[in-house]
């Protein structure tokens, strides 16, 4: 059998991690099975529809370097891959279904349902939903109704009696007894548009589609698409519902607990290789011990088997140090093309940035390199390259353990070791020993001598390794911010 996946979000909202976690097990599939990854825009809802987030949907999976086989843009041999581009062919099937007797028209109003369903409320009744009032129309109850120019729906006629069993590879078998099934939902509106349920099933089948990989949310809509399917006279495909994807305390992944669109993660400096690699992870594993893989790596190595049965837990602090260890595997030439835009939007450097400040970006990347979690690190970490905003308050020097006195004399001491060592072309090893030497003569630890040092430079407490901040800023600079700074101690 040759496989052939889909991808079909809905373009409501931005692409975020769950759902690119469901473009990625499928691509992935696809692709270590010799088959096809499709694209398919599911686009009925035309209420919550947005141009933002199909355009939204196209560039992340660009950016994460997904290509699909069959979708919009590039066609394929089922199109059209929108669809609200395929309402004829859902009218058709609908239509297909009412004449067979397995669906009828509805003609009740919005009046009618609301009061029906408040009765229900009321009654506390068990039997909730749509009370199937024009499931036994007559031909010519059915010819008064269209007389009258009222347009019905077309409602899915749902077995009262029996039970419906679908089986998931990850899951195994769910049954569900028919009753337990929404009654007779509606599978194409009054105006002619698809539901949900009907669009989705007769497009899986119209595009050949083998194996239906999505989140497990979805499992409910399970036992109402094999009845769609069995009423069709078509082969349901394989079901594969993924685990859930949580929060670390055990919730839905939601806002509540961070960004969660692919383009913030973006925005902030996540690389794509990063996001691609540990979002894979969330709920799959090659060997439960291999931690990096390449898109390449997954093409090949990507399992069905993998795939953990138990929610999945999308940890932010590990998607860092993802990040961080991605970012340090990173070539300098790349690295500094993507900081460079940070370093623009920032106002450190002109857009383009000048030869002189290329040079500069150059000579940032290797030392900033070893500190970024993520590219928008650059900024706080540079910013005293291109500001210069003193710390004026005292105390911001003073190392845990240290008082003024001895942050004064760190900076005054330590000042003339560090910039007459560098002057006399002193080895930075012995400086910091000398340093340190300092630090146990004053009897403070040996961040009471860096400390103050550090921040007279950077403005921060956390920043580079001291010796590339000075290299980077220049001798004659860190000399006059060291000096500032001995003067600031020494006010009153
Ligand atoms: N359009 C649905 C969604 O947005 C697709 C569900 C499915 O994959 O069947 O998630
Ligand atoms: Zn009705």
């Amino acid at each position: 059998m040759d496989v052939r996946v889909r991808y079909a979000p809905s373009p409501t909202g931005l692409q975020h991690i769950g759902g690119i976690r469901t473009a990625l097990f499928n691509y992935f599939f696809a692709r270590a099975n010799g088959g096809k990854f499709i694209l398919r825009v599911e686009d009925t809802d035309r209420e919550r529809y947005s141009d933002e987030s199909l355009e939204d949907l196209y560039s992340t999976l660009d950016w994460l370097g997904i290509k699909w086989d069959e979708g919009p843009v590039v066609g394929g041999p089922y199109g059209p891959y929108i669809q609200s581009e395929r309402f004829d062919i859902y009218r058709e099937y609908a239509q297909r279904l009412v004449d067979e007797g397995k669906a009828y028209y509805c003609f009740c109003s919005p009046e009618r349902l609301e009061e029906v369903r408040k009765q229900q409320a009321e009654s506390k009744s068990e039997y909730q939903g749509y009370d199937r009032h024009c499931a036994h129309l007559s031909d010519s109850e059915i010819k008064e109704y269209l007389s009258q120019g009222i347009k019905p729906v077309i409602r899915f006629r749902v077995p009262t009696e029996g039970k419906t069993t679908f089986h998931d590879i990850i899951m195994g078998d769910i049954t569900r007894r028919n009753r337990d099934i929404s009654p007779d939902p509606v599978i194409l509106k009054s105006d002619g548009f698809p539901t949900y349920h009907l669009a989705n099933v007769i497009d899986d089948h119209l595009m050949h589609i083998t194996h239906i990989m999505r989140a497990q949310e979805w499992i409910p809509s399970g036992p109402l698409h094999v009845l769609l399917y069995q009423a069709f006279g078509w082969e349901v495909p394989q079901y594969c519902h993924l685990p859930m994807v949580m929060g670390k305390d055990g919730q839905k992944l939601s806002k509540r607990h961070g960004s969660t669109a692919v383009r913030d993660f973006r925005a902030k400096g996540y690389l794509p290789e990063a996001i691609l690699n540990y979002v894979t992870l969330v709920g799959w594993s090659l060997d439960g011990s291999t931690e990096f893989f390449s898109r390449e790596d997954l093409e090949k190595r990507f399992t069905m088997e993998g795939i953990h049965k138990s929610p999945a837990v999308f940890d932010y602090k590990k998607l860092d140090w993802f990040n961080g260890q991605y970012i340090r595997a990173c070539g300098n030439d790349r690295l500094a093309s993507l900081v460079t835009p940070y370093l623009e939007e920032a106002g450190f450097i002109h857009t383009p940035p000048t030869a002189d400040e290329e040079k500069l970006v150059e000579d940032i990347v290797p030392p900033v390199k070893e500190r970024m979690k993520t590219l928008s690190d650059v900024v706080p970490l540079t910013a005293f390259l291109f500001r210069d905003e003193p710390v004026t308050d005292r105390s911001v020097y003073i190392a845990k353990g240290a008082d003024e006195a001895a942050a004064a004399k760190a900076l005054i001491r330590g000042s003339e070791i560090l910039i007459s060592g560098l002057r006399n072309g002193t080895d930075e090893k012995s400086i910091e020993e000398s340093l340190s030497s300092l630090a146990a003569e004053l009897g403070i630890k040996v961040n009471g001598v860096f400390q103050p040092i550090r921040v007279a430079i950077t403005a921060s407490t956390v920043s580079l390794p001291l010796f590339d901040s000075i290299r980077l800023l220049g001798l004659d600079r860190t000399e006059e911010r060291l000096r500032r700074a001995i003067k600031l101690f020494k006010e009153n």
